[in-house]
């Protein structure tokens, strides 16, 4: 039987259908991590993430030959 550490509480959690909380051990931890998911610094996490993104994409646009028909036809 395969088991997995429960992500809130690392309590061995057997991965079967009947567990309907897998890969938590109960309800509680599912919502005790859905709600860290929710939180403050999560969000923070991924909006600079996309602000990183963003700005490297800027900096590879600034690369490429201006848009014109020519680049593309070769
Ligand atoms: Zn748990």
């Amino acid at each position: 039987m395969l088991k997995v550490n429960c992500p809130t509480c690392q309590t061995k959690v057997e991965w079967k259908p009947e567990n309907k909380h897998k890969p938590f051990c109960c309800d509680r931890c599912r919502l005790i991590d859905l709600g860290e998911w929710a939180s403050e610094s999560h969000v923070i996490k991924g909006q600079s993430l996309k602000q990183e993104l963003t700005a490297q994409i800027d900096e590879f646009s600034e690369d490429l030959p201006p848009a014109d028909d020519s680049f593309f036809r070769h």
